[in-house]
């Protein structure tokens, strides 16, 4: 560093020299006398356009210096000019250029959708399973078992008629109509002692147990009775309507394995083996640090050019439908001592979301802080729309994302990247992105290159599921995204999809 310092200010002071002088040389009074000198020796005068010459300028002086230095001069990448002209002026440079050359340094890992997501997926097969605690069932949906759980007894525990009707031999049933008697009322929940012979049936309601010598239950529909004798209209085969013992599940087997989210049906699994307790994993953590001068709370009045922090508020709902407990820090400002502050304060979770700060404007500092920690970049973008510049990293042993900040690519990119980290974090088993799909209703044209998540509205029904774009003024259009339900996936080599064809959606 200080051999680089020290060969950096030399030249630093010849070119602000040298810049005076050609200043000076290009305006005002001072170009005359120059003009003088330079035709006495010998030199000839160009008259070119202020920008052009501001061009030529930087130009010649980056050749005359990298002549010094022994570099050739064709050696200009986006990233060379700017590295260059930064230690030529001993500060970093401030030219029309540097938004490219800060790119070129700092995007180096910006991946197609699918390879960014398969990456996330792979660390998130990395966790050892979290603590679990003990809740009781009502209340437990959406968070992840910590315990298999098996059946106490054989479902059903008897064999089950699925229908009313009357329970009889199949056997019975050759001609038609046949005519039967009955031997009793079989209700569900009661016991029952009757014993069905050749030529008999029983009356039998859903959910009683089937008799002992009865195969099948014919429905109430294709019978009539007549006093004790039932006429059988239609036949049924041995078995129809009857659930065996044990058919569903035997004694010991196991209704649900661990890491599965507690849905609807995994609780009325749960009830129906006597779980009113699971184990279940502890939630995470997950701090989420929203950056910009621009923001300020949403409790506070915003002047003209601020705007409310709606992201931290959004990010902290998807946290916690995931399955996280979100920690709310507060709003970093766009200054690299404070946001590695609330950023160390952040690694302290299990999960760090970061939102905004991440592109290439001048005073995107997340990468930069985080790469002084040490950390690990995974990717510094996707190929998507919205939330191109998003980031996955690693540092002091914790994953991060840095979510770019306008409120849809927060909200699109959480979904897309942040949710499956979340989930193996909560003990989940991995889970595929899955997608519904509908028919697009109105054609879409876009440029090709971007997998594209667009905000639309799913609507339809049955076979007609219909899906439209909503119109969109781009990725910080949040009003416009409130009214939609869905996203529109358009693959990254699509230029135009008509009107009719079926296309997957990302319901939310
Ligand atoms: P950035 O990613 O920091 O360049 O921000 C991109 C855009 O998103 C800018 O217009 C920001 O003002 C806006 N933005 C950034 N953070 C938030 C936030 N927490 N809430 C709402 N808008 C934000
Ligand atoms: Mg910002």
């Amino acid at each position: 560093m200080k051999a680089l310092r020290s060969r950096r200010t030399p030249i630093s002071q010849s070119r602000d020299t040298e810049e005076r002088h050609s200043h000076e040389t290009l305006s005002g009074e001072n170009a005359s006398q120059h003009s003088t000198r330079s035709s006495s020796a010998g030199v000839f005068r160009l008259h070119l356009p202020r920008f052009a010459r501001r061009i030529l300028l930087r130009t010649t002086n980056l050749a005359y210096h990298r002549a010094r230095r022994g570099i050739p001069f064709a050696r200009d990448t986006p990233e060379q000019l700017y590295r260059e002209e930064s230690a030529v002026r001993g500060r970093p440079a401030m030219s029309y250029y540097q938004p490219m050359a800060r790119s070129v340094l700092a995007k180096q890992k910006v991946l197609s959708f699918e390879d960014a997501r398969r990456i996330v997926e792979r660390h998130a097969t990395r966790f050892e399973a979290p603590d679990p605690e003990i809740i009781a069932l009502d209340g437990s949906e959406g968070r992840f078992l910590a315990e298999t759980i098996v059946a106490d007894r054989d479902l059903p525990p008897f064999p089950r008629a699925m229908r009313d009707g009357y329970a009889v031999r199949a056997s019975d049933l050759t001609k038609l109509p046949a005519r039967l008697k009955i031997l009793g009322e079989i209700k569900a929940g009661g016991a029952s002692s009757l014993h069905i012979k050749k030529g008999c049936a029983a009356a039998i309601m859903t959910g009683a147990p089937a008799p002992r010598g009865a195969d099948a239950v014919v429905m109430v529909e294709h019978t009539s009775r007549v006093e004790d004798f039932v006429e059988i209209l239609q036949a049924v085969r041995s078995g129809d309507n009857i659930v065996p013992t044990g058919a569903e599940a035997r004694r010991g087997d196991y209704v649900l394995p661990a890491g599965v989210p507690i849905s609807v049906a995994a609780i009325a699994a749960a009830a129906s083996v006597g779980k009113d307790k699971v184990l279940v994993y502890r939630r995470p953590r997950v701090a989420i640090l929203s950056t910009g001068d621009e923001l300020v709370p949403v409790a506070r009045i915003p002047t003209r050019n601020q705007i409310r922090n709606s992201n931290t508020h959004s990010l902290a709902a998807q946290v916690r439908m995931a399955g996280a407990d979100p920690v709310l820090l507060p709003i970093a400002p766009d200054e690299k001592v404070r946001l590695r502050e609330l950023i160390l304060v952040g690694l302290r979770q299990d999960l760090l979301l970061l939102s905004g700060g991440v592109s290439v404007g001048r005073y995107d500092f997340v990468e930069p802080v985080l790469k002084k920690l040490g950390a690990k970049f995974f990717f510094t973008g996707a190929l998507i729309q919205p939330g191109r510049p998003v980031v996955f990293g690693q540092v002091q042993g914790k994953y991060f994302f840095g979510l770019p900040g306008n409120p849809v690519s927060t909200m699109v990119t959480f979904e897309l990247f942040a949710r499956p980290m979340i989930e193996a974090l909560s003990g989940a088993n991995p889970r595929k992105l899955q997608f519904l799909r509908a028919k697009l209703k109105k054609s879409i044209s876009r440029k090709p290159g971007l997998k594209r998540f667009l905000p639309g509205m799913l609507s339809g029904e049955f076979e007609n599921t219909e899906v439209e774009l909503a119109p969109w003024r781009g990725s910080g259009d949040l009003a416009s995204t409130a009214r939609t339900n869905c996203y529109v996936v358009v693959a990254a080599d699509r230029e135009t999809i008509k009107a009719g064809e079926w296309v997957p959606v990302l319901p939310r």
